[in-house]
């Protein structure tokens, strides 16, 4: 049997999320949504805002 790893972020038990990626775990959570190309910027931002991943690119923000 394999472990589970149980991630804390919501979205992986919601059904339409609005996001490519965890930004928790940084597992894709909905194939559906292309990959965005974000900005240095933004990335800032998120870090600052405490993610870990980028939810958009799945770029790890926090190391
Ligand atoms: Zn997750
Ligand atoms: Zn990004």
């Amino acid at each position: 049997m394999k472990p589970q790893i149980r991630c804390p972020n919501l979205n992986h038990s919601r059904t339409r999320v609005t996001v490519r990626f965890c930004s928790v775990c940084g597992e894709v959570v909905n194939r559906e949504i292309p990959v965005r190309k974000c900005s240095e910027a933004e990335h800032a931002t998120r870090r600052r805002e405490r993610y870990k991943f980028c939810f958009d690119c799945g770029e790890q923000l926090i190391r």
